[in-house]
């Protein structure tokens, strides 16, 4: 796009009201589309635990009327979609939208959560399950895995602490393809420091956070091409993707 050749920008973490965003897969599309600047988008609502608290009040809040995650039952029709707003996007904007989802495990004492986005993935994968069988499966479906946010020890409203893949980091090295080094606005440092391969998102959920941490990506715009270049993350930068000013 304008400004970044030869890197592609990419954001491969973003939500819609098909989980916690604000905003449906066709109006992510025309944000990011109708900046003329991006290249590579990844879906990736939230896949609950059955029993997830943040889910449950959610939507007793909303009095069940929003979905806080893709369920099995939802899943072919999330999937089918994305798939149709990928063809649009790529048509409209030149802009290549991944299917996937974030894997998401919350649990009361935040050591054991794990938030791991799941990129081209093509079925379902439960949240019940550990962490290791969640990344495996991943790789079993020819998916690529990031874990996300792994440093992130504050509290977010309606977010809470992930440190599990990170505390296991040494255990789970070969099992996770890409970490976050930044999440929105927030740089993990420690992720670099360990020489891991990084990717930096926005964890997008309103149009505010299309101004935060993204990945610049130098390689072809397709699928397998990006995937092998954040794998061996040569050619892989952060950026900080601004309103117009820094000022802002
Ligand atoms: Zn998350
Ligand atoms: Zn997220």
């Amino acid at each position: 796009m304008p400004g970044y050749e030869p890197f592609l920008l990419c954001d491969f973490h973003v939500h819609t009201t098909w989980s916690d965003g604000r905003l449906s897969i066709r109006e992510v599309v025309d944000l990011y589309g109708r900046t003329g600047r991006f290249d590579v988008i990844a879906i990736t609502d939230h896949i609950l635990t059955q029993k997830d608290v943040l889910g449950r009040a959610g939507r007793m809040i909303s009095l069940g009327l929003k979905h806080f995650s893709v369920t099995e039952q939802r899943f072919a029709a999330y999937m089918a979609e994305i798939a149709a707003e990928a063809e649009r996007a790529r048509a409209l904007y030149d802009l290549l939208v991944i299917p996937g989802a974030e894997v998401t495990q919350n649990h009361i004492r935040a050591h054991r959560n794990a938030h791991i986005v799941a990129l081209n993935l093509t079925d379902y994968i439960s949240a019940d399950q550990p962490a290791e069988d969640i990344l495996r499966e991943i790789r079993r479906q020819g998916g690529l895995s990031i874990a996300c946010h792994p440093h992130h020890r504050t509290t977010r409203r309606l977010e809470i602490a992930t440190s599990y893949l990170w505390d296991h980091r040494k255990r789970l090295i070969d099992l996770v393809d890409v970490w976050e080094a930044a999440n929105r606005d927030d740089l993990f440092s420690v992720t670099s420091l360990k020489h891991f391969p990084y990717v930096a998102n926005s964890d997008f959920h309103k149009p505010k956070h299309l101004y935060s941490w993204k990945t610049l990506v130098r390689c072809e715009k397709q699928w397998d091409a990006i995937a092998s270049t954040l794998r061996e993350n040569v050619g892989v930068a952060l950026t900080l993707y601004r309103n117009g000013s820094w000022a802002a």
